[in-house]
């Protein structure tokens, strides 16, 4: 469960300038997928179309062989965990913020998520625990713990496919190192798409997709582009 097909699709924003150009790549489940290439090649607007933010002109989103529009909205993002630096978090407390992926995780199961995640320490510092208000008014949370959070709320949801940014501002080697082990715990079984900024990420993927002005301009495993040159 988790096989993801992009079928020629082609997208605009502004029905002008192509975002997306004849974009075809097929993921099996379980499998990683590291998109790269410089700013505003496409990278981000392919995933955006696989949760529907927004549709393609044209070309089909397949998901297990289903044309993704057939599928419930709700569903289909059911299916769908995602992991940015930035993550929103709501002002609310860590907890709810964590039950985002799951309403009616229960406090072990949220502490399970946590500690997986690398985020039980930080959040046992905080005032009160997990019970503590984010945001405006409450504590404030760096760009790793904010991560960290994402990652256990994505555990906590489970989805058999997730779309991960890499972070690109500094942080510290421990927290570094600490955010990439809670990642490999999240990827493992998971159809991943994942915006790499590391060298490490874009060796260990099943696939490279290296996007330029919307289009593929290099696919394969990264030997493979490597031995190309
Ligand atoms: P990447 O993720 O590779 O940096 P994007 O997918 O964000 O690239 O951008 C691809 C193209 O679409 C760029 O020309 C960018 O300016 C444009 N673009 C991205 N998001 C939007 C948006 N929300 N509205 C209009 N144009 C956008
Ligand atoms: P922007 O990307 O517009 O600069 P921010 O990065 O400040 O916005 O915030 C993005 C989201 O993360 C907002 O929804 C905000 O509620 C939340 N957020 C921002 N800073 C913190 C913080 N220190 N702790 C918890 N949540 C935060």
């Amino acid at each position: 469960r988790g096989e993801v097909e992009f079928d020629d699709i082609n997208f605009s924003y502004d029905g002008k300038r192509p975002a997306l150009v004849h974009f075809s790549l097929k993921v099996p489940a379980g499998s990683t997928v590291a998109f790269v290439g410089p700013t505003g090649a496409g990278k981000s607007t392919a995933l955006s179309l696989l949760h529907r933010m927004w549709d393609a002109q044209s070309g089909v989103v397949r998901i297990d062989g289903v044309d993704h529009r057939d599928i419930r909205l709700e569903s289909l993002r059911a299916n769908i965990g995602v992991v940015f630096q930035d993550s929103t978090m709501f002002y609310r407390s860590i907890a709810d913020n964590l039950r985002i992926g799951k309403p009616n995780a229960t406090q072990a199961e949220l502490e399970e998520a946590a500690k997986l995640a690398e985020a039980h320490d930080f959040i046992m510092r905080q005032p009160q625990g997990y019970e503590t208000l984010v945001g405006e008014r409450g504590t404030t949370l760096s760009g790793g713990e904010r991560q960290r959070l994402a990652i256990a709320r994505a555990l906590l949801k489970n989805p058999p496919i997730l779309i991960l940014d890499e972070a690109t501002s500094a942080l510290d080697s421990v927290t570094e190192a600490r955010i990439q082990k809670a990642l490999k715990v999240l990827m493992q079984g998971r159809t991943t798409f994942v915006i790499a900024h590391r060298l490490s990420t874009i060796r260990e993927a099943d696939q490279v997709v290296v996007f330029e002005h919307g289009r593929v301009v290099e696919h394969g495993a990264y030997k493979e582009l490597i031995a190309r040159g």
